[in-house]
């Protein structure tokens, strides 16, 4: 299936100067969606995962549905103040200022395989973050996993030593 030609571009959104990648088409397609959401976990079908973690917020869209198929758990990481129970944070720069990820203390046990999903991975610090927060709670991070990588920003760089699967590369 061609996934490209249900990612749609938005110039100079949220900002000036960046080139947005849209995935709300290919959600909004049936097969598109079903088929996506096939790749993604085949990423993942030689491995055992306990728990897929999902990053605020629209790493919230396919990664219960992965952890639904592959029969994992699923735990959301969220910005700063929105997880009700007790919590562990990461920080880690922006372009502009920073930025504050958190996960329960409950969510993983020591020892769990976990595949962290997110929808794009552009410089890498947001996922790097979430690994952080996974590795603090002993958790093991088996597989790094995205719907779009974008290379040229070269997060795989920051993502050094961990298996980085993503069903598009721009
Ligand atoms: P990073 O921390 O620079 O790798 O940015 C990744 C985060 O920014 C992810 O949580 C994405 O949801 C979001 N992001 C960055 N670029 C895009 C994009 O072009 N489309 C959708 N989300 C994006």
């Amino acid at each position: 299936m061609d996934f490209a030609s249900y990612i749609r571009d938005i110039e100079d959104f949220p900002k000036p100067g960046v080139n947005f990648k849209d995935i709300t088409p290919l959600l909004n397609n049936p097969e598109a969606l079903n088929k996506a959401c096939d790749v993604l976990c085949g990423f993942a079908s030689h491995m055992h995962v306990d728990k897929v973690v999902g990053v605020d917020s629209r790493g919230f869209i396919f990664a219960p549905l992965i952890a639904s198929r592959i029969g994992a758990g699923f735990v959301p990481v969220r910005k700063s103040g929105k997880l009700p129970y007790t919590t562990i944070s990461e920080s880690y720069e922006l372009e502009y200022g920073s930025e504050t990820l958190e996960i329960h203390t409950d969510a993983i046990r020591k020892g769990e395989k976990v595949l962290v999903h997110d929808d794009v991975l552009a410089t890498g610090g947001t996922a790097s973050a979430v690994c952080k927060l996974v590795e603090k709670l002993g958790g093991e991070v088996v597989q790094c996993n995205f719907l779009i990588e974008l290379t040229f920003l070269n997060g795989a760089k920051k993502l050094n030593g961990y298996q980085i699967e993503a069903l598009l590369q721009y």
